[in-house]
């Protein structure tokens, strides 16, 4: 007789924390909060026969069993087959890679550096993504950048999107600007902080952000609330190999350093001395690429670790072999508590 059994979609993956456990349905993008019991017995009965523990079950076990189900039922996260089947539905194998060695770049540009050698460094190192910081809407700043841009269109071909942050000017310099950049369709975002207001504007595929509060280098904590979690193929496994802030990232500031961050202090070289490539071949340079959050102190207990963006600094910690950060993330997996 076919004994029919119950599998989870292969997108829908249970990940468990130390006090709660999520099921990612990277299909359609959500994650949904379970208990860690009923994470236990998905692990335990998934394609197998559940009749016989139903038999020895008394009552109300049997009817958190039946919940059990009906809740992933209801979800559309199970279906059911025969035993003989299960090897027809195998899981997603958790691989991850990448086409090219950096994938975003920050720069802070500076009018008085060259950045073209830098453009073609990056487009060879495969960076699709850039955000540039200006630091204002010069004249003196806008020519210069403008001819990096040109740049950036005609020469860099692994080009996907890129970025501007700058501050407010006058309403009609701010104008002027967007009007001599929104050629550029892979232009995807301009942010004017300083202005007076808050407000967004889409035109077309450009986003227009104007933004009340100045531009901080400071880091952000971009964990405080399931908000700002990813629950995405992409995502979750980068995740299960990298770090999903530093990996394949590498910024310029100003004073054209080469950094793993724009908040971070520590310098690997500088544009004006180095060649950005063999910078970012240094071991060092790339040490926090490899912060996978199951070797991120805390995160590695956590039930979001595959979904959720953090952005604090990491340091490694060569005696425990894992990262750590002086900066506390707003949940506790230990006590499944955000703060205040
Ligand atoms: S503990 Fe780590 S994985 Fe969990 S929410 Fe905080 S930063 Fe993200």
């Amino acid at each position: 007789m076919n004994t029919k059994v119950f599998m989870l979609f292969a997108d829908c993956i249970p990940v468990a924390g130390f006090k709660k456990a999520v099921i990612c349905d990277l299909g359609r993008g959500q994650m949904m909060l379970i208990p860690k019991s009923l994470y236990h017995f998905i692990e335990e009965f998934e394609g197998a026969d559940v009749s016989e523990l139903i038999d020895t079950a008394d009552d109300d076990q049997k009817e958190i069993i039946h919940e059990y189900i009906q809740h992933l039922e209801d979800r559309e996260l199970l279906f059911w087959c025969d035993q003989t089947e299960t090897t027809l539905f195998p899981k997603i194998k958790p691989r991850w890679q990448s086409p090219g060695m950096i994938s975003n770049t920050i720069i802070e540009f500076n009018p008085s550096d060259a950045y073209e050698e830098v453009l073609l460094e990056l487009n060879k190192l495969g960076c699709s993504y850039y955000q540039f910081r200006l630091a204002n809407l010069a004249p003196n700043t806008l020519e210069p950048f403008n001819l990096l841009v040109k740049t950036l269109y005609e020469q860099c071909q692994n080009l996907n999107m890129f970025e501007i942050i700058a501050p407010h000017d006058s309403q009609d310099i701010d104008e002027q600007f967007l009007e001599s950049m929104k050629k550029y369709i892979q232009l995807r975002c301009i942010t004017f902080y300083n202005h007076p207001t808050n407000s967004q504007t889409i035109v077309d595929t450009l986003v227009v952000k104007y933004k009340a509060h100045p531009l901080t280098k400071e880091h952000v904590k971009s964990t405080e609330s399931t908000a700002n979690f990813f629950p995405n193929y992409d995502f979750f496994f980068e995740s299960k190999h990298r770090s999903t802030y530093y990996n394949g990232k590498v910024t310029i500031d100003f004073e054209g350093r080469i950094k793993n961050s724009v908040s971070d202090t520590k310098s690997f070289g500088s544009i004006h001395t180095h060649s950005l490539t063999d910078v970012i071949n240094q071991p060092s340079f790339q040490t926090n690429w490899y912060a996978a959050k199951d070797k991120v102190k805390g995160c590695q207990d956590c039930e979001f670790r595959y979904t959720c963006f953090d952005t604090r600094p990491l340091t490694f910690n060569e005696a425990d072999q894992l990262y750590e950060s002086e900066i506390a993330c707003d949940y506790n997996p230990y006590t499944a508590q955000w703060a205040n």
